[in-house]
């Protein structure tokens, strides 16, 4: 990426005039960084994996635990039981230095391989660059990294070192890599109050901290080491909590676990209470207090979810009743518009064809001749009439009868279908359209 801001100009310029990596810090690597390993064969025999000399171990002396030393190259060895033939090691260092005013992290990556009997080849690349400013801004230089986010220890080694969009995984070689013993900072770190000891904190998340952040800063030269590197680790305990921090500490408390206090805290504020008052945030007896305000959040939670459940049991009464309503008045809509022919009924002796007189039945008819008479909601329909023509109460076909001109306008059986008794079932009920009349203007 082509650097863009006046910082990013800089950085590029000055990473330029950085000596590469030297020899004796690639050295420095290889010893330190990469695992040796003695391969140990059934009979005892052993190879070194540094210069592949091969000996007979005297004795079980010689083990993992105790490590050993070959007699040739006096490289201290772990060594294996093993049938392997190779070994292939990846590891990243940090160099640690400044330049033009930066602190700058830098992170080469390691590559060693060993083949048994053979010398072990190593081989040394700086893959990233941190640099950041006197204020705590993180400028990344980096050479690309391979396409997989899956490979992380792939890096093109034909790409440039430039100035990179951050990733994760520049926080993470920095994090992984062991440290080159020779390092050099810059004054604002020792003015802050860097005494030369990481505390277990990558220096990169430290250094950015203690530049940028001055809660950070005080609690590093007040010694405060555990409650810097917690502040540091959660931010957002930093950013809620320190006032409340800055008020216990003003009143001497002693807080022996900051991770446990700032839960505390956490839970205060869920139940409501001030963490600004020194009387609810510095208790006496603190495991006593902390035990005693996880109970209350428990039990508001317990109280929580009753009412929770009252309130969806509330509303599903509401929904059903609702529903209940909607359906009685619909059977009211209904009646209003049919009851004035139920029981009317027409037949010939063996077919009768009687009006369907309830939604219910509508649903029966449909469900029976697999016909869609109660899903299309012809019980809501004004200018219409469905009635059922059946021979001993079973359903042969189902009837529409136009209200208006008091015709026949469908009849069909079972899946839509036409029986034998169709054009009868027409007949019978057009010839009687005086009956349906009849009720109408009754
Ligand atoms: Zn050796």
């Amino acid at each position: 990426m082509k650097p863009k801001t006046a910082i990013q100009k800089e950085v590029a310029r000055l990473s330029a005039t950085l000596h590469p990596i030297t020899h004796m810090q690639e050295q420095w690597a290889y010893i330190n960084c990469i695992e040796h390993i003695a391969y140990r064969n059934k009979s005892g025999v052993m190879t070194c994996s540094d210069c592949g000399h091969v000996w007979k171990s005297e004795s079980h002396l010689c083990d993992t635990l105790a490590g050993c030393k070959c007699p040739h190259c006096c490289a201290e060895l772990k060594a294996y039981d093993t049938r392997k033939r190779s070994d292939r090691q990846t590891q990243y260092f940090c160099v640690i230095t400044t330049c033009g005013g930066y602190q700058v992290i830098r992170v080469a990556q390691v590559q060693s391989v060993s083949r048994k009997g053979e010398p072990r080849q190593n081989a040394c690349m700086e893959v990233v660059q941190r640099w950041i400013s006197p204020e705590g801004k993180v400028t990344t230089m980096a050479l690309l990294r391979g396409m997989s986010f899956m490979y992380c220890d792939s890096w093109s080694i034909w790409s440039k070192m430039e100035v990179r969009t951050h990733h994760p995984l520049y926080d993470n070689v920095c994090k992984w890599g062991k440290v080159y013993p020779r390092k050099r900072y810059v004054p604002q770190l020792y003015r802050n109050g860097f005494k030369g000891d990481f505390h277990g904190i990558s220096p990169i998340t430290l250094f950015k901290a203690l530049l940028s952040d001055p809660r950070i800063e005080t609690l590093m030269k007040a010694g405060e080491i555990d409650e810097m590197k917690h502040f540091i680790l959660n931010p957002s305990n930093a950013d809620d909590l320190w006032a409340s921090y800055l008020i216990a500490k003003r009143h001497h408390y002693k807080i022996n676990n900051i991770s446990l206090w700032c839960d505390y805290l956490r839970m205060l504020i869920n139940l409501g209470q001030d963490i600004r008052n020194p009387k609810n945030i510095c208790p006496e007896d603190f495991i006593n207090a902390h035990d005693s305000a996880s109970r209350k959040i428990e039990s508001k939670h317990r109280k929580e979810r009753i009412v929770a459940e009252r309130r969806r049991e509330a509303e599903r009464r509401e929904r059903e009743q609702r529903r209940l309503l909607e359906e009685q008045q619909r059977e009211e809509d209904f009646k209003a518009l049919k009851s004035k022919f139920f029981g009317l009924v027409i037949t010939d002796n063996e077919i009768s064809v009687k009006v369907l007189e309830s939604i219910e039945e509508y649903f029966e008819e449909g469900m029976t001749q697999d016909i869609c008479v109660f899903g299309a909601g012809y019980y809501k329909k004004a200018d219409t009439l469905i009635l059922s023509a059946r021979i001993d109460g079973q359903i042969i076909e189902t009837v529409e009868v136009d209200l208006n001109t008091l015709k026949v306008v469908q009849c069909h059986g079972k899946y839509n279908k036409d029986t034998e008794y169709h054009n009868r079932i027409i007949d019978l009920v057009n010839s009687n359209a005086r009956l349906i009349k009849a009720r109408m203007t009754a």
